[in-house]
């Protein structure tokens, strides 16, 4: 049977990582009345999977294409979802492909063909915008010669291939030798030049009609897309986007929220939880934008899946006292993406901040017991390193359970790709597509603030820091941004790699205390440190048995009860009030959670 594949290749292996987009278009092809003869299937690799890791671009993609064509012997088309992370290995592989079956049609599309379609020579046909209506349209046109309201050039002034709006046939392809070697050399020559990269232009791309999500199949539901076998599912619940961060490809997409069908989420809930699925990632960048919605679907939650975690993006000025409680009732987090906390700064992405609004908000949360993160970008423009130091130090002053530190990606096809040149900023003209150099934020700058963002990762994401990190930062008269800092150049002294983040959490305890150690010996505060380490250890159990079950014994200095009441954050009291009570004591899962027993 002739075979149609959809391909990614995903950015990591992990419960968030999941082929999702090629997902949702091999569903529309398996659908399509006019491609019924054909085998319809989906191929996701991982950056990490072991047979591609630690191997040069070209090898991965020749590794790749022999795979492909061993497991996939009558391949008609394959189509490709390609991101920013994908690019240069899809392009390489969808060539090498090429060159062996030349019958093989290629289409590429996802976020970076849609940005600029016409830079990429590797593909037959580019799919720009939503795929599930174009892309069979165009294998039904180009496999079963199904006609598609073909259009004269008077009606296709964009030269949509076979008049199907966002499609465009490769624009290397039936020129002559000499333009074709021109285009592409100018492109490489860009690429190499490594900065910036806006003398690319951009030519005006019409995306493909957003398709209506109620028409649309579930690849869930339609067994293209299994839950089980990524340890987690990418739940879509809306499309579109009413805000417009200039850095986002959003900015320049649909501005209407389509949100899909109550019956089809209510459907593909249910089975997420007949098959136990235990995370859920919400795709819906403004969830709790409908307060009346985003409370219903809370319950609903509530009621089919109480077991299961869901991971949420939310806006914080939306948040009130009701949804904090509603969010708080179920297993989640959810996250903000606060970005700066510089309302200037902010100005400049068209994005807009009510600091009091903020604090409030999140107050609810924290009041209401709900877990929640933040995201900062550095490298904004009109940022400066202070100004990221201090959002930093504003974020953690609202105890996040996590802080994700990013740098500014300038993506092409986004508002800020066309203003980056006169805004100062210099980028790599290759994905990520990272700001390198701007004006208010130097690139040594920038560097340190990268240092900063493996710090805050290693000492307190990974390093489960929420419960004790400002007390300590307090004790040490330091800001969050400055222990960061620290740590960073302690990690540099000691050839801790701290982008490699350790699966080991003993191994983080045993840095994060080596470190704290250093710092208030440095500070003649040995008591605190004591202090200090018993709640690193009694803390760090606890999330152990909380995450694992594992049962562990920590060895104290203080006793555990008054290690858990609110004293222990003030360090100064405490080391005054509290009496020394050397001990043992044992964490473990009780009937009622987790609980602790001294066992002296
Ligand atoms: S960053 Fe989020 S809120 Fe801003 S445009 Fe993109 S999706 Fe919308």
């Amino acid at each position: 049977m002739k075979e149609i594949l959809c391909l990614t290749i995903l950015v990591e292996t992990s419960p968030q990582a999941l082929p999702l987009g090629a997902a949702c278009i091999a569903s529309a092809i398996k659908n399509h009345a006019a491609l019924k003869n054909y085998k319809v299937s989906l191929e996701a690799f991982s950056v990490e999977d072991k047979e591609l890791a630690e191997k040069s671009e070209d090898e991965r993609a020749g590794l790749l294409a022999e795979k492909i064509l061993s497991l996939h012997k009558d391949l008609s088309a394959l189509l490709f979802s390609v991101y920013v992370w994908n690019r240069k290995i899809l392009e390489k592989l969808a060539l090498i492909l090429k060159e062996k079956n030349p019958s093989i049609i290629t289409i590429a599309g996802g976020p970076e063909v849609t940005a600029n379609p016409l830079s990429f020579s590797s593909f037959d046909y580019l799919s720009a915008g939503a795929g599930e209506v174009s892309s069979p349209a165009l294998l039904a046109r180009l496999l079963e010669n199904q006609e598609y309201e073909d259009k004269s050039p008077e009606e296709n002034p964009q030269g949509f291939a076979f008049g199907i709006q966002g499609i465009y046939e490769n624009p290397y392809l039936n020129k002559s030798e000499k333009n074709s070697s021109d285009l592409q050399t100018n492109f490489t020559a860009e690429s190499l030049l490594g900065h910036r990269a806006l003398s690319v232009k951009m030519p005006l791309v019409v995306r493909s009609k957003n398709p209506d999500p109620a028409e649309l199949s579930s690849p869930y539901l339609d067994a293209t897309l299994d839950p089980q076998k990524y340890g987690g599912v990418l739940w879509e619940l809306a499309r579109g986007c009413p805000f417009k961060c200039s850095y986002c490809y959003e900015s320049k997409g649909e501005k209407r929220i389509q949100h899909f069908p109550k019956e089809r989420l209510l459907n593909e809930l249910e089975y997420f939880a007949e098959k136990k699925i235990p995370q859920v990632f919400v795709l819906d960048p403004t969830y709790n934008a409908d307060k009346k919605r985003a409370l219903e679907m809370l319950k609903t939650i509530k009621k089919i899946a109480p077991d299961m975690f869901f991971y949420f993006e939310a806006r914080a000025e939306f948040i009130d006292r009701e949804l904090a409680r509603a969010f708080a009732e179920i297993n989640c987090s959810l996250q903000f993406g606060l970005q700066s906390a510089d309302v200037e700064v902010l100005k400049k992405v068209n994005r807009t901040f009510d600091k009091k609004l903020f604090v409030r908000n999140i107050g609810f949360l924290n009041q209401a017991g709900a877990v929640f993160g933040f995201d900062l970008i550095y490298g904004l423009p009109g940022d400066t390193f202070n100004g990221f130091k201090n959002s930093i130090d504003f974020a953690m002053s609202l105890y996040p359970n996590n802080l994700e530190l990013f740098c500014l990606s300038v993506l092409p096809g986004t508002q800020l790709y066309e203003e980056a040149e006169s805004l100062g900023l210099t980028w790599q003209a290759l994905p990520p597509y990272h700001v390198v150099d701007s004006v208010s934020f130097p690139g040594p700058e920038l560097k340190r603030a990268d240092s900063l963002a493996a710090a805050c990762d290693f000492f307190y994401n990974c390093g489960r820091a929420v419960p004790w990190f400002n007390s300590v930062a307090r004790s040490l008269h330091l800001k969050a941004s400055a222990i960061f800092g620290e740590f960073a150049v302690w990690a540099e002294k000691m050839k801790i790699d701290l982008k490699k983040t350790p699966a080991d959490n003993d191994y983080i305890l045993k840095c994060q205390l080596d470190f704290l150690q250093e710092a208030y010996k440095k500070r003649n505060q040995q008591k605190s440190f004591f202090l200090a380490k018993d709640l690193l250890l009694l803390n760090g159990a606890i999330s152990e048995a909380t995450a694992s079950g594992r049962e562990s014994t920590v060895k104290l200095t203080y006793h555990p009860d008054d290690l858990m009441s609110e004293y222990s954050q003030d360090f100064s009291f405490f080391l005054k009030n509290a009496r020394p009570f050397n001990c043992r004591v044992k964490v473990f899962c009780g009937k009622n959670g987790v609980d602790y027993k001294v066992l002296k």
